[in-house]
């Protein structure tokens, strides 16, 4: 494609490539590429059955936390310290929720698929190159392959700045949607940290009262419920801190998970993107700090020099 042919407007419509047609001339639409999608296109989404378990398993835990953290911890002493029970309660369920979404956009969002057989001798004839730019193809799904794009088995596509494949997200977790990703983590991180102190505190009064008033279900159920949480809650504190620790760290030294396991630093052409470590947090969780905590809004756009190759 030739910078003449290039059309901003079709900046993100990553699944709408344009070929040539080479007897005409003109430049066409190949049909939209279903593959990885669900909602008659509109949505991102794999279909792996051993990732949706996961990412089921994943919902059904913090369902399970937000059931013993309400009905079991702050609902029956609401009466005796009502500022204690709904102070939790708002912080808990603020973070659940936004556990939750972040989930959902991590699951749901293109994590930065490249166009499929988009690598045909009239496709890669039509594009510009820099004197002495080498391209990559990739075998598998017949792609042209942009700097630090790597192959995923489990989307059976190449997937821009690919960190790793996650089962308990069910997705990639690529150049588009590792914000969702690091506030997940986050957010899990946070309610697993609230919901142990919460179990802990239970348990102790609990047994110093002799089990008097404490709960809406008998000593052994309550017992098993606070267990079975405190269980989870440690598991999953230490799990996500790690991956956040490590998210954070990959993101200030601009490097994904795959790049550092292979020592692989990113390659001299994508440099002029990594101008700082501020650039490159932006690149990330978007323009304005305000927002980096929110699930809800879209990471900064896509570069033009990307946008050129990718919409290819
Ligand atoms: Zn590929
Ligand atoms: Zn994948």
């Amino acid at each position: 494609m030739t910078r003449e042919f290039y059309d901003s407007s079709e900046e993100d419509d990553m699944d709408s490539p344009y070929q040539v047609d080479a007897e005409a001339a003109v430049l066409t639409r190949p049909p939209r590429d279903m593959h990885n999608k669900c909602c008659g296109g509109k949505a991102w989404c794999i279909k792996d059955i051993c990732g949706i378990i996961c990412a089921m398993l994943t919902w059904f835990l913090i369902l399970y936390a937000e059931f013993v953290v309400t009905m079991v911890m702050l609902v029956p002493h609401a009466a005796r310290h009502p500022l204690y029970s709904w102070a939790n309660m708002a912080l808990f369920q603020t973070l659940a929720f936004l556990a939750f979404a972040s989930h959902l956009r991590t699951m749901f969002t293109d994590p930065g698929a490249v166009p499929k057989g988009n690598a045909t001798k009239e496709v890669i004839k039509q594009m510009t190159f820099r004197e002495g730019q080498v391209i990559f193809k990739c075998t598998k799904c017949c792609s042209i392959k942009p700097e630090r794009a790597h192959h995923c088995s489990v989307c059976q596509r190449c997937i821009r700045k690919m960190d790793h494949h996650c089962p308990w997200v069910n997705n990639c977790v690529g150049e588009n949607n590792q914000k969702y990703f690091v506030l997940f983590t986050f957010y899990i991180a946070a309610i697993s940290i609230h919901s142990l102190t919460l179990s802990v505190c239970q348990l102790v009064t609990c047994i110093r009262e002799e089990w008097r008033e404490c709960g809406a279900y008998s000593p052994p159920a309550t017992v098993v419920l606070l267990l079975f949480l405190i269980a989870e809650a440690l598991l999953f504190a230490i799990f996500t801190a790690v991956m956040l620790a490590t998210q954070l760290h990959a993101i200030w030294h601009d490097e994904t998970g795959i790049e550092q396991l292979k020592k692989e630093k990113a390659k001299e052409q994508a440099r002029w993107v990594r101008k700082s470590r501020w650039k490159s947090i932006q690149n990330v969780f978007g323009r304005f700090s305000i927002f980096w905590l929110s699930p809800f809004t879209q990471p900064s756009p896509k570069t033009k020099l990307d946008s050129f190759l990718y919409s290819v």
